[in-house]
């Protein structure tokens, strides 16, 4: 997957009347049948005319009724303000709204999805989006190509939040998965993610134990060949996992 292909905003047909625009910051938009919804919103105003074009190449924009944001990261909420004036959306968050535990539904007379509140992975403020007729997961930034999803140092609660939000979404079995940035993907990934990451987490520990220095480690940790085509992973995405749970175990902060 060569970076221009990835990088240049395509649209991607999920299926009839749901699609993707996908690009780094990625958005969609989805007929239910009386009324639509968009998920995220994108990262630059400038990009208006270029959505709003793109939506009206497959349904009437006025038709939009919700905007769901993933979580509230100025790159997800960019066009929020746009839609609101152009089809009167309401803006649907965590900050906007409450949504309790098992999650918001938004029925529609051709489909169905629901937006579960997952705070505490990635932001305070993530949620996941579920379209069970097209088993299509939109994970937000908690799948990141290889990047552990917590911001900052790793701590064991951290971490087990993680790993239940992984479990929870992989439950799923999507067929889809539409990650907040880049290419699309399916449970095949958030599968060797969870592998990856606590293969890591036990090769680093047993380097550590064994006495090696940091640069040793850095050294001697590569990136899985399966994973060397992940979007960005093999140019910096190992290493910035790799520093972390290094940080982590050294601290002994990563028991699990
Ligand atoms: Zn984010």
């Amino acid at each position: 997957m060569s970076p221009e292909s990835v990088e240049t905003a395509k649209i991607i047909t999920v299926a009839d009347g749901f699609y993707v625009r996908q690009a780094v910051d990625n958005m969609a938009w989805i007929d239910m049948g009386d009324y639509a919804i968009v998920v995220d919103a994108l990262e630059q105003q400038e990009l208006e005319a270029d959505v709003f074009d793109a939506i009206a190449s497959t349904f009437d924009p006025k038709r939009i009724s919700y905007v769901l944001n993933t979580h509230t990261h100025s790159d997800h909420t960019a066009l929020n303000p746009a839609f609101s004036r152009r089809c009167g959306a309401e803006i649907v968050n965590l900050h906007t709204h409450h949504i309790p535990r098992d999650g918001r539904w938004f029925e529609g007379t051709r489909r169905r999805a629901v937006m579960l509140p997952m705070g505490g992975v990635h932001s305070g403020h993530d949620c996941i989006v579920w379209v069970p007729s097209d088993k299509a997961l939109f994970t937000g930034d908690l799948f990141g190509w290889g990047l552990i999803p917590r911001p900052g140092a790793l701590r064991d609660d951290a971490t087990r939040r993680v790993l239940d939000a992984y479990a929870l979404m992989i439950e799923f079995d999507p067929h889809v998965v539409i990650p907040g940035h880049g290419p699309l993907c399916s449970a095949g990934e958030l599968k060797r993610w969870v592998e990856y990451f606590n293969h890591l987490s036990h090769q680093v520990r047993d380097a550590v134990l064994a006495g090696n220095t940091d640069a040793q480690i850095i050294e001697q940790i590569a990136p899985p060949q399966d994973m060397a085509h992940w979007w960005r992973f093999v140019q910096w995405k190992h290493e910035d996992s790799l520093n972390k749970v290094l940080d982590a175990v050294r601290r002994g902060a990563l028991s699990n």
